[in-house]
């Protein structure tokens, strides 16, 4: 018989209940108890959810993140929180956000810890801290507790941890200490671990190491079969899982360790299956992730059976089926949707929908196809329908796509020309101040905007609303001094969002939720089809703006690579193609906007840096199709317009060459924090074009003065030739308030009149 199990649920709640409770316990709104309470009954929700698989998750519950739980279950917590109470649950918010309430009578806060991006999701871990002085202590008690709480719910249980070697390995050294010799220690703790897992009658521990579809240096290679020697004796069995990609030069490694199971992507690794059945001894469990965790799309019951039926006989009793990854990544609840098209909805598999697929399979496989005759049948139909359905294709968007030529990704002629061009038409100063877009969003804008959506305000007073909203900001730009102005995007409320509701091919959710980090969750748009482009998206507002000032105002788009990257995307062609559909709906805007007469675009590319593969060996062929489909997106444009685009991270040391093929006239970055350190790449790369490294850290209440802009600035003219920088904030400004925006401008604009003397 086949056993199914699955690797984590997620935990924020159908509605968000978490997220609530969390945000009301932080604010002083709900007691520890309630907040206790409320977990409680969605983890009890959870394993219901799960019931009808073999094995179910403990420890995938997490009020923050789990790689933070996994810092207390080892007592590897940061000293500064360690005295403040003996609330263990508030020294954890503490570590997790600098604080465990927001009105602390007397603050106890520390500084949070680093956040950063789990693999190539878009959730984010508190990186764990490692120095010299680190020492590890079993914590079991809140894992213990989850455990019987589920087994006295009647649910057979498999822990999950994340494994030692992928702690490690995602953590940071403090000091100049080697992480890896912390190695010995920590095996020693987890050793422990199992022995009180075993006490509870455990049999099965899910050890995650995702970090062995990464190119590991030889010493963590040895790490792995070090630990995993060390911890073969268990009294539990471990099942080894891998996730988020192929194992490559770790398959046979991995093979190779003395672990109980292994866990494979039969998503992202489907071609390396065989093989490693061909390598894995035969005592040892297969668990294939045959429905993606990352996606949200029905799976292909006759490819998935056909593609298994032989492996079962293969392997029989030894082979385990799951979801490729947890499913955290997706969304809770199909069933929650009442807005979808119901064509689309057909197509869709939220977690709760997944876990019902794993059943359907395992049921096949283990009692015959004719056992599920039903449920197949309405999958081929679902599959078929959207395999066909006109909502998915365009055939002119599919010509268009399959027309394309590198060329048109080339401006009419290089920087040295266009720059002349630009500077007799726009006539700027030198260091040019701009801002990157938004202005601040106040509460009576997204009034209108809410009101406008639940049909409560009419188009008309909708648009008079934010048409007085692009008069004020444009006002204020005049006042200040800028010289470029924006229009203030008062009417988006999310920069993919926007153009994706105007887009053909595009879905939106009304309670698609995933976990981004602590208590936040964003809701990507679904990219379902073709991508088209109906009529001009911004070219009104861009106008209007325009029309109340002589200065030069920008238009403002997102880019084809972001627009990707945020969203979830078709399983049914690849990313490039569906990225460079979304290019060329960009383009047409760009080039519209052009013919109303704007001459400064600005395309935001703010995560292209997100989408580069988890192996470095991969990032030259996404950066190579991310690249062109930006330029085919940006540069149909004549020489005299000026094309900006701008970047949320400047970590750019590792792909400058891709960021200058892009070949913007402009490009803004984040800056500031770093103290213009980020800008030592230029060093030794000579950028071609202009740049705005940014001189207003956005996301901090504080205003910039005028001495620390000019100093940046400086600190930049050392690297950039000064007729090429510009004097510009980090990124756009709706997350602060006009308080703030306007004297830190005003230091801006100061400040450039400075470095212009
Ligand atoms: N133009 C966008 C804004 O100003 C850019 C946002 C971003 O880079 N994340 O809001
Ligand atoms: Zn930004």
């Amino acid at each position: 018989m086949v056993t199914t199990h699955n690797l984590g649920f997620p935990r924020i709640g159908k509605q968000r209940e978490l997220k609530f409770a969390l945000e009301k316990y932080w604010t002083n709104h709900i007691s520890q108890e309630e907040l206790l309470q409320t977990a409680s009954t969605l983890r009890q929700q959870h394993w219901e959810n799960q019931s009808a698989l073999d094995l179910a998750p403990v420890g995938d519950f997490s009020f923050y993140d789990q790689v933070l739980d996994t810092s207390f279950l080892l007592g590897n917590v940061p000293q500064r929180v360690e005295n403040i109470s003996d609330n263990e649950l508030d020294n954890y918010f503490r570590v997790a956000r600098g604080r465990a309430s927001t009105n602390e009578s007397s603050c106890t806060c520390v500084q949070a810890g680093e956040m950063t991006k789990w693999f190539d999701t878009n959730y984010h871990y508190i990186v764990p801290e490692f120095s010299q002085a680190t020492n590890f202590a079993l914590q079991p008690q809140r894992l213990i507790a989850q455990i019987v709480e589920a087994q006295a719910q009647g649910i057979n249980t498999k822990p999950v941890i994340v494994g030692p070697v992928t702690y490690l390995w995602l953590g940071k050294s403090k000091d100049t200490s080697n992480k890896l010799d912390l190695l010995d220690s920590l095996v020693v703790v987890y050793a422990q671990l199992f022995d009180e897992l075993a006490k509870l009658g455990i049999e099965w521990v899910q050890i995650d190491e995702p970090i062995l579809v990464t190119e590991l240096s030889a010493d963590w290679q040895l790490a792995f079969e070090k630990t995993y020697q060390s911890l073969a004796s268990s009294p539990v069995k471990l099942l080894l899982a891998s996730y988020f990609g192929t194992l490559q030069d770790n398959l046979m490694l991995t093979c190779n360790l003395p672990v109980d199971g292994l866990h494979i992507d039969a998503i992202n690794a489907k071609e390396e299956v065989q093989k490693v059945i061909d390598n894995l001894a035969d005592n040892k469990i297969l668990s294939l992730g045959v429905i993606n965790g990352r996606n949200i799309w029905k799976t292909d019951f006759s490819a998935t059976l056909l593609w298994l039926k032989p492996i079962y006989q293969q392997l029989k009793d030894r082979l385990w089926l799951a979801p490729s990854c947890s499913l955290l990544h997706v969304p809770v609840d199909l069933g929650s949707e009442q807005a979808l098209d119901v064509d689309i909805k057909s197509w869709l598999s939220f977690a709760v929908q997944k876990l019902e697929e794993l059943r359907i399979l395992a049921k096949a496989l283990n009692q015959g196809q004719a056992s599920v005759t039903k449920e197949i049948a309405n999958n081929i139909n679902a599959i078929d329908n959207r395999k066909h359905s006109l909502l998915v294709h365009n055939s002119l968007v599919k010509q268009r796509v399959a027309d394309v030529s590198d060329a048109l990704g080339n401006r009419q002629s290089s920087y040295k020309v266009r720059v002349k061009i630009q500077g007799e038409k726009l006539n700027l100063p030198l260091y040019p101040t701009t801002t990157i877009g938004s202005f601040p969003q106040t509460t009576e804008i997204r009034q209108a905007r809410r009101n406008y959506k639940a049909g409560q305000l009419s188009e008309t007073e909708y648009i008079k609303a934010m048409r007085a909203e692009v008069q004020h900001c444009i006002k204020m730009q005049v006042e200040l001094g800028l010289d470029v102005l924006v229009h203030g995007e008062p009417e988006r409320n999310d920069m993919v969002e926007y153009f994706g509701q105007q887009l053909e091919g595009y879905a939106f959710s009304q309670f698609g939720w995933v976990q981004s980090y602590g208590s936040r969750c964003v809701k990507p748009p679904i990219i379902f089809g073709d991508i088209s482009r109906l009529k001009p998206m911004t070219v009104e507002w861009a106008v209007y703006a325009q029309s109340l000032t002589n200065k030069p105002v920008k238009g403002m788009l997102t880019g084809p690579v972001t627009m990707l990257n945020w969203s979830f995307v078709r399983d049914d062609q690849p990313r490039a193609t569906t990225c460079l559909q979304l290019s060329f709906a960009i383009r047409d805007e760009v080039i519209d906007l052009e013919k109303a007469n704007i001459n400064i675009i600005q395309i935001d590319e703010a995560a292209l840096r997100e989408g580069l593969p988890l192996r470095q060996s991969q990032w030259q062929e996404y950066l190579d199709w991310a690249v062109n489909a930006y330029r085919i997106s940006a540069n149909g444009v004549n020489d005299g317009t000026q094309i900006h685009t701008h970047m949320c991270y400047s970590e750019f040391n590792d792909i400058i060459g891709a960021i200058a093929h892009m070949d913007a006239d402009v490009i803004t970055i984040e800056t500031s924090r770093s103290d213009m350190e980020l800008l030592d790449v230029f060093d030794d790369f000579t950028y071609p074009n202009e740049i705005g490294p940014g001189v207003y850290d956005i996301h901090s209440p504080n205003i910039p003065t005028v001495n620390s802009i000019v100093e940046l600035m400086q600190k930049a003219a050392q690297r950039i030739p000064a007729e090429r920088l510009w004097v510009n904030p980090d990124c756009g400004l709706k997350t602060r308030n006009w308080s703030e925006v306007k004297p830190a401008l005003e230091n801006m604009i100061l400040a450039s009149k400075q470095l212009r003397n």
